[in-house]
């Protein structure tokens, strides 16, 4: 039905057409700033009094636009509206469901550009980097729309002689979908689709910080045809809002992307059952990362340096996946570390208006604030070896930063920064990073720079991450290619853009005939 799913291709910015689309797309984006966007409860648009305002991080005085803002009467009314359709999206044909999604990933595909230049105004991500988001986000509407097609049929169970039996996936119910800001489009999309096209109907509760990227998307999701009701846009305060959905009795599914305390915070309160509660609710949450790159002695040193510096410094080190940890064999220590500091000091970091920032401001002021003081802290705990300033006169901009020689108990070893800082440790043999790496409540991602084919085999095992890779960075898994997840305090281990994720959306069900 559908061609094989095949990841979405980067654009190439060195390419002048390319180029000049993005430049083009940047200046139509901004004669859209300030542009306010609805509430959408069902079919209805609903303006509210109280606005949640997006600026632009590199440049706070600029607004991008603005959406309504959802108190707990419009989260009821959502939820009933979500409700109601539920029953009859649940039953629509699985492959029509699939249709829409494709159908969206085409819309987007033809307005990529423009959903860049979005990005880069409203999460001030760098081309390269908005690019691989929306990239990302088409990916998950590609991937799930073929997976749900495989899966409509159930799987395969035996059947006797007089008995037919029969096993397949229905939906939970209704959905609340709660994405974080960092990929405001791909982790939002992704997160929307597949309790969509499972079947669920979705209330999308936007990061605070990246609305308006998300309110494009559920424009989108309406043009490719999503029945009213099936989606409902509610931005809103975690505290007010948020809190009302996880607890609501009529939501069965809440999927949740951010940091660790917010996390946990949803996951036990999800667990409780409430009054008139009738199932219990599938909670999918994935957190933090403090995530390692290790070098061994017997590696190729150009290799490792590049897979830091691009692990520790792309968007800013926004990435739950960021690499914020360098362990480096005692022998080649020194080098690995001169080196990095040498490319480290060569990075751009600015407003990214060329294709040439390499790293553009971080989120908002108390992620300014934040990453100043670990900054701070990592100036006692080790030895600043490159950046260590910021400048928030204008936008968020803070340089990548290097602290060395750090002991592995630090807290910039042990604790998420989510900014450009990276510190490194020295480990006296492979057995002796491993520990380190390992030393973390954290398990999500890893990269292992290493020609020793054993110790390939040893951290196969042993170092307990989701996501490990070998003689590259550990960040930029694709869709489809490396299934994304984490394990111990990084969450449910859900593997977003993998063969287990949909069903973790579904119940099966077991259906047995006698005659
Ligand atoms: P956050 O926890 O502050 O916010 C995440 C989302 O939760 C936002 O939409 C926010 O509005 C909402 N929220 C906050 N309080 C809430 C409440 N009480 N009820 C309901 N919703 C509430 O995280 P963030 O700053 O947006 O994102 C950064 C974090 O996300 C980092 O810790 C990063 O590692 C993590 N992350 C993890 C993954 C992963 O796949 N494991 C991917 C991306 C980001």
């Amino acid at each position: 039905m559908f061609p094989a799913y095949k990841h979405e291709a980067f654009t190439d910015f060195t390419v002048e057409e390319n180029r000049k689309a993005m430049e083009e797309a940047l200046k139509q984006v901004k004669a859209t700033f300030g542009k306010h966007y609805n509430l959408l409860v069902g079919s209805e648009q609903i303006t509210t009094e109280e606005k949640i305002v997006s600026i632009n991080p590199s440049n706070k005085e600029e607004v991008i636009g603005s959406v309504s803002k959802a108190n707990q009467e419009i989260a009821e009314k959502a939820i009933e509206t979500a409700y109601q359709a539920f029953q009859t999206w649940q039953y629509t044909d699985p492959v029509e469901r699939a249709n829409i999604l494709v159908r969206a990933a085409a819309i987007v595909r033809r307005r990529k550009y423009e959903f860049s230049a979005t990005l880069v105004a409203e999460a001030g991500k760098p081309w390269k980097e908005a690019d691989a988001d929306i990239a990302e986000g088409i990916d998950f509407m590609e991937y799930y729309a073929r997976q749900m097609i495989e899966l409509k049929q159930g799987k395969n169970v035996q059947s006797r002689p007089g008995e037919h039996n029969r096993y397949f996936y229905i939906p939970t119910g209704v959905a609340v979908t709660i994405p974080p800001w960092n990929f405001a489009f791909a982790i939002m999309v992704g997160t929307t689709v597949a309790p969509l096209v499972t079947g669920n109907t979705v209330l999308l509760k936007p990061a605070s910080t990246t609305p308006v990227v998300a309110a494009k998307f559920v424009e989108v999701l309406q043009k490719a045809g999503i029945p009213e009701g099936v989606i409902n846009f509610i931005p809103g305060s975690g505290a007010e809002v948020g809190d009302y959905l996880v607890d609501h009795p009529k939501t069965s599914l809440i999927t949740f992307t951010g940091s660790r305390d917010v996390g946990t915070r949803l996951y036990s309160r999800a667990a409780k059952v409430q009054q008139n509660q009738n199932h219990l609710k599938r909670v999918i949450v994935e957190m933090g990362g403090k995530d390692t790159v290790i070098v061994d002695k017997d590696a190729d040193i150009d290799i490792a340096v590049d897979a830091i510096v691009t692990s520790a410094f792309g968007f800013s080190g926004q990435k739950c996946s960021a690499g914020s940890r360098a362990v480096i064999h005692d022998d080649v220590y020194d080098e690995v570390l001169d080196k990095v500091v040498k490319r480290t000091n060569e990075l751009t970091v600015g407003e990214p208006t060329t294709k040439d920032i390499y790293m553009g401001p971080v989120i908002d002021q108390a992620a300014y604030d934040k990453i100043t003081d670990y900054i701070e802290i990592g100036k006692q705990e080790g030895r600043l070896v490159a950046g260590g300033e910021g400048d928030d006169s204008k936008g968020y901009f803070i340089k990548p930063t290097i602290i060395a020689d750090v002991d592995v108990e630090a807290r910039i070893m042990q604790e998420e920064i989510f900014g450009p800082v990276v510190a490194f440790a020295k480990a006296k043999d492979f057995d002796h990073a491993l520990e380190i790496a390992n030393n973390s409540e954290y398990g999500l991602t890893g990269a292992v720079i290493t020609n020793n084919r054993a110790h390939i085999n040893k951290a196969t095992m042993e170092f307990h991450v989701g996501n490990l890779y070998f003689n590259r960075n550990c960040t930029g898994a694709i869709v489809g290619y490396q299934p994304f997840g984490g394990f111990k305090m990084s969450g449910t281990d859900s593997k977003a853009g993998g063969p287990d994720y949909l069903a973790l959306h579904m119940q099966a069900k077991t259906v047995s005939e006698s005659f």
